[in-house]
C-alpha cells in the first residue's frame, strides 16, 4: 500500500500484521552483486566516478544509445540537473503529467519555474499529446514527458510540438530503461533524460539514477553542474591544470560502491527483463477474461512500442471497488499498492504549480481507480498463480 501522497513508494508493514505471502515488491540479487560491493570496497575508491561508475555508465550507453551517461544519487538529482542546464528561472513554465511522482515537478519547482500540468491520455495514462498546445505560453521552457510503466509517449507529435516552439524536451524515464517507441530506445528523444535506481525499479542500487544527456551543447556543462560546479572532470583528464569554482552545482555523484552494485544489475538486465515480462504477460493472460466480466481495465500498449514490464496495472471502476480489491488481496495474502496522486491537487502542487487549459479530468478518475499487482523478478510461477487465483476469486461489485 502506498503513503497518503504522491508517493509510489512502499512503507514497511507496522500494522503487527504478518508479511504477507506475496509482497508487492522485492528486491532482485544480481549474480556478481556483493562480490562487486565486496571489490569496490576493497579497492577502497569508495567515493564518486570509480572505476564501477564508469563500467555502470558504459553499459547505459549502450543500452539507451545515449552519448553521455552521468550516475547520479537518484533520478529526483538528475532531474534536478538538467533544472539547472536548462538555466530555468523563476516564472518560467514547464510543462508536464499531473499523473506522475513528485520528484518531476519539485525540480523545477526548486528553480522556481511553475510546473503546468497536462491531463494523460485514458489508455496509456501517458502525457496527453492533443493537450500540449494549449499549455504553451511565451513563458514556457520545456516539457518534460514520463513514459508511464515504461510504455512510451506518443512521441512524434510530442516532438512536431516543442520543435516547432523551440521548447526543450526532458524525458523522466525512471520506469522506461529498456523500452522503446518505434524502435527507439526511451531515454534518447530527450535533450536530456532522468533514470532511476530506487530499490523499486527494474534494475536497482537502493538510490541511485542518471542523466542521460543527448545533446552535444550541454555535455561539458552538465559534467561540471554535477561536480559542485567545478571543472574536476576536465583536471582528472589532464586538460587544465588545477580545478575551480566556474558554474553552479551541487554533489550529485553516487558512491562508487553503490555502482558495484549497480553494475552486476545492469549485467543481469537480460535476465531480469525475461523474469519480469514473464510475470506481465501471464496476468495479462490469465486475467483477461475476469477484467472483461468484472468491468476492470487492464493495460494498453501500442503496437510499435516495447515496454520493460516495470508495472502491471489494472482500473477498476471506481475508488470503492478499487479499495474493496485491494482488501480482497490483503485477505489472501496478496499486497497489491496503487498511485499516484495527482499533482495538481497536491497541496504543493497548487502552491507551486497551475493547471493546464482543460484541466485534468482523467488524472482525477484515474488515480482513484488504478491498482498496482505485485511485480518482481523473483516472483515465481506459484507466487503468480497465487495473485492470478487471488484476483479471479473477486467479483467486482458495481
Ligand atoms: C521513481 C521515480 C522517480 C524518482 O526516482 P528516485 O531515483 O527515487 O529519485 C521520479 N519519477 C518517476 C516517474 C519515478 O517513478
Amino acid at each position: 500500500m502506498t503513503a497518503g501522497g504522491a508517493s509510489s513508494r512502499v512503507l514497511p508493514s507496522n500494522s503487527g500484521r504478518p508479511a504477507p505471502a506475496v509482497p508487492f515488491n522485492r528486491t532482485y540479487v544480481s549474480a556478481d552483486e556483493i562480490d562487486y560491493l565486496a571489490e569496490a570496497v576493497r579497492l577502497g575508491s569508495t567515493s564518486g566516478d570509480g572505476p564501477f561508475t564508469r563500467r555502470a555508465a558504459a553499459l547505459l550507453r549502450e543500452m539507451t544509445g545515449a552519448r553521455q551517461v552521468l550516475l547520479t544519487t537518484s533520478c529526483t538529482h538528475a532531474l534536478e540537473m538538467s533544472a539547472l542546464l536548462l538555466d530555468l528561472r523563476p516564472g518560467d513554465e514547464v510543462i508536464m503529467p499531473s499523473f506522475t511522482f513528485v520528484s518531476t515537478a519539485n525540480a523545477y519547482a526548486l528553480r522556481g519555474a511553475v510546473p503546468v500540468f497536462v491531463d494523460c491520455r485514458p489508455d496509456t495514462l501517458n502525457l496527453d499529446e492533443t493537450m500540449l498546445e494549449a499549455a504553451i505560453t511565451d513563458r514556457t521552457r520545456a516539457v518534460v514527458v514520463v513514459h508511464y510503466a515504461g510504455v512510451g509517449c506518443e512521441m512524434d507529435p510530442i516532438l512536431a510540438v516543442t520543435e516547432r516552439h523551440g521548447l526543450a524536451l526532458v524525458e523522466d524515464n525512471a520506469h522506461g530503461l529498456g523500452g522503446s517507441y518505434r524502435g527507439r530506445p526511451l531515454g534518447s528523444f530527450g535533450r536530456m533524460a532522468a533514470q532511476s535506481f530506487h530499490e523499486t525499479k527494474n534494475v536497482q542500487c537502493g538510490e541511485g539514477g542518471a542523466l542521460l544527456v543527448n545533446d552535444a551543447e550541454l555535455a561539458v556543462r552538465a559534467e561540471i553542474v554535477r561536480e559542485k560546479g567545478t571543472d574536476r572532470g576536465r583536471f582528472f583528464r589532464g586538460q587544465v591544470d588545477r580545478y575551480r569554482w566556474v558554474d553552479i552545482g551541487s554533489s550529485y555523484l553516487p558512491s562508487d560502491v553503490l555502482a558495484a552494485q549497480l553494475t552486476s544489475q545492469l549485467e543481469s538486465f537480460g535476465k531480469i527483463q525475461a523474469m519480469r515480462q514473464e510475470v506481465w504477460r501471464r496476468y495479462h493472460t490469465e486475467l483477461a477474461g475476469w477484467a472483461a466480466a468484472n468491468g476492470v481495465r487492464r493495460p494498453t500498449v501500442p503496437d510499435d512500442r516495447e515496454h520493460p514490464a516495470h508495472l502491471y496495472h489494472l482500473l477498476l471502476p471506481d475508488l470503492d471497488s478499487r479499495q474493496a480489491f485491494i482488501a480482497h488481496l490483503a485477505g489472501r495474502g496478496v499486497q497489491a499498492a496503487f498511485h499516484y496522486q495527482p499533482l495538481h491537487t497536491a497541496p504543493a502542487g497548487v502552491r507551486y504549480g497551475r493547471v493546464a487549459p482543460g484541466g485534468c479530468p482523467v488524472t482525477e478518475d484515474v488515480a482513484d481507480r488504478l491498482v498496482r499487482l505485485p511485480l518482481f523478478a523473483d516472483l515465481d510461477d506459484a507466487g503468480v498463480t497465487r495473485v492470478v487465483e487471488a484476483v479471479l476469486g473477486h467479483e467486482v461489485r458495481r
